[in-house]
């Protein structure tokens, strides 16, 4: 079987967490966190850094701290995971969809300043399969109208966006707070994990206490405070030492992952461009402000039926290919509570885009067998 996704070890994650085990301290913020956090800010040059326990509450932590409340209306792609927008439902947001581009499965910059009013209050980038959406002409927006900008970067470490100035930055450094995810589907994992990126200082205090129950602990830890106790909103987001631990692991082998990763994306890319010369399908786009982080790749099949006949087609050989998002402005619990809307480019993927297998330990031999499969699919069609 070629499985779509398969975790990996790389190096001494089960050393560290027996490490963290054995220190006898296995709650949160401790060495390895700490460690984490030290490998962020020095890396990516990210102002402050927090581990949480998913991308998902890291969103939630954003929400707080834009203090959202009833009423406000929050920009969000049709086309991201459910997490980009519940997080801001659950503080009583109005989640406002914006369509993809047209040959990109990113929010669509263009489209966003006709959904701004006076209720806004946040637009949520989701950097897809980790290439950059247009965050200069989004940021330009949020300065116009006064909006918060949290980066959904769940899919995006490690990878850039070009300023027209030619200043190249990393994603999750450019919004006013963005989230990362380690689960392990993405390119670095500790089984469940997340990150909250604050770029704006402002946040800084507020994001420990709402991190830490809405308590002053981390200030009482570090002696600012000589008792701590409720002092704002809040839950329990700090991953234990064990995540941190495996986590760390990991980060010490960034660079190896990436380089591997982006070279399975570059040997896809190479093999199947024949196919696209032919029209037989699409491949990602990657415009020149963006960088390839090697988080996905996903060709673009001609329509809904044939990517279901491509799909039985890789599976009758063990090969495991799967779809991805369903627009969230037609999902359920959307339209419980709102009027249905029309996003016609969010619909064109949810409908034909199709994610190859792809993970760090895939072999040379397992894309070719992925590869030749596909090309003989279409071999039929000619
Ligand atoms: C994976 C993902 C999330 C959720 O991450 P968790 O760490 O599982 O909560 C959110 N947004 C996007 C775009 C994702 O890809």
């Amino acid at each position: 079987m070629i499985p779509f996704n398969k975790p990996f070890i790389i190096g001494k994650e089960n050393q560290y967490i027996t490490e963290a085990v054995n220190s006898g301290k296995i709650s949160g913020d401790g060495t390895f966190t700490k460690k984490c956090h030290h490998f962020f800010e020095e890396r990516y040059n990210f102002q402050k850094v927090l581990l949480t326990t998913s991308c998902t509450d890291a969103l939630e932590m954003a929400a707080i701290l834009c203090d959202i409340s009833e009423g406000d209306e929050v920009i969000v792609p049709s086309y991201t995971f459910v997490s980009s927008a519940n997080a801001f439902a659950l503080r009583g947001a109005k989640i406002i969809f914006a369509d993809s581009y047209e040959d990109n499965p990113n929010i669509n910059a263009d489209a966003i300043e006709e959904l701004i009013t006076p209720q806004t209050k946040v637009i949520v980038p989701v950097h897809y399969a980790g290439v950059a959406c247009d965050m200069e002409k989004i940021m330009q927006l949020a300065d116009k109208y006064g909006l918060y900008v949290v980066e959904d970067a769940a899919q995006a470490i490690d990878s850039y966006y070009t300023f027209s100035n030619g200043d190249r930055k990393p994603l999750g450094s450019i919004g006013h707070l963005s989230t990362f995810s380690f689960h392990e589907t993405k390119n670095i994992i500790s089984g469940e994990g997340g990150m909250l990126v604050i770029n704006d200082p402002k946040f800084n205090t507020r994001a420990e206490i709402i991190r830490e129950k809405g308590t002053n602990r981390s200030a009482f830890f570090r002696g600012e405070v000589n008792k701590y106790g409720w002092v704002d909103l809040g839950s329990s987001y700090l991953p234990s030492e064990i995540i941190s631990a495996f986590l760390y692991g990991q980060l010490e082998h960034l660079e190896e992952i990436q380089k591997k990763r982006v070279s399975i994306w570059n040997n896809y890319y190479k093999r199947l461009k024949t196919l696209e010369d032919n029209n037989q399908i699409k491949l990602p786009l990657i415009p020149d402000y963006a960088s390839n982080n090697g988080h996905m790749f996903y060709i673009l099949c001609k329509s809904y039926d044939e990517r279901c006949e491509l799909i039985e087609f890789l599976k009758e050989k063990n090969i495991h290919a799967v779809f991805h998002y369903l627009s969230l402005n037609k999902s359920d619990y959307f339209l419980k509570n709102n009027l249905k809307i029309d996003l016609k480019n969010s619909d064109f993927f949810t409908d034909h885009l199709l994610r190859l297998p792809f993970y760090y330990e895939i072999s040379e031999e397992e894309q070719t067998k992925i590869i030749n499969r596909i090309k003989l699919f279409y071999d039929d069609r000619k």
